[in-house]
């Protein structure tokens, strides 16, 4: 089938793990913009120890791949993940776009992550391969810092009060995550042993 006129979002995020929140967004923006899939790309591992440890690839791969399962729409792309090393947003997008040649993407992220768009690498290339969707979440505003007239829309998604770093805390305190994040997640983590240890 052809491309044309598909309109494809792309949700990126580390999911470590992915929770309701995200779920909530891309759903959100996909009703608005009439998207017709959601692609979420898993982050690639970074080369360097960062400030905390992040789960393996696979853990949050496989994470994202059962949470997304059960929605038609929702589908999971590998392609960070098998770049490796730390993702930048141009490798994503420049790779999704070779891959839909023809399609409308929108970008949608955090309007935490919004906010630092001018420290993004090639910006101005950013906004020519995709229309970017900043959805705002309690706890986070955003203050244009001038984006390009048109580039971006801001979207109001349901409150859902969830990170991934509250889940991890919670985890790590044995405290349960159910509802926050959907039921296989809850499973998998467990299988997993995953964020048991607070320190990583
Ligand atoms: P962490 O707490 O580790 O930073 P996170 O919950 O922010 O994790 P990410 O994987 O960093 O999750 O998020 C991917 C994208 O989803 C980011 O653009 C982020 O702003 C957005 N996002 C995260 N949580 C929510 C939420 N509750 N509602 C809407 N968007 C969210
Ligand atoms: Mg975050």
């Amino acid at each position: 089938m052809s491309d044309a006129k598909r309109r494809i979002g792309v949700m990126g995020g580390t999911f470590d793990p992915i929770h309701h929140g995200h779920l909530v967004a891309a759903s959100e923006v996909a009703s608005l913009f009439h998207l017709d899939e959601v692609v979420f790309v898993p982050t690639g591992q970074p080369w360097q120890k960062s400030e905390r440890h992040v789960s393996p690839a696979e853990d949050r791969y496989l994470m994202t791949v059962i949470a997304t399962a059960s929605n038609p729409t929702f589908s999971v792309s590998r392609s960070d993940i098998d770049r490796g090393g730390t993702t930048y947003t141009i490798d994503t997008l420049r790779d999704l776009r070779a891959e839909h040649p023809d399609a409308d993407l929108f970008f949608i992220t955090g309007a935490d992550a919004l906010a630092q768009i001018f420290s993004w690498r090639h910006a101005e290339e950013l906004f020519s391969l995709a229309h970017f969707i900043g959805v705002t979440r309690p706890g986070h505003t955003l203050s244009d810092p001038g984006f390009p007239e048109g580039g971006v829309s801001l979207v109001e998604v349901p409150a859902l009060a969830i990170s991934s770093t509250d889940c991890r805390a919670r985890v790590a305190k044995g405290d349960p995550v159910w509802y926050l994040v959907p039921d296989g997640v809850v499973r998998y983590i467990d299988k997993r042993r995953l964020y048991r240890d607070a320190t990583g």
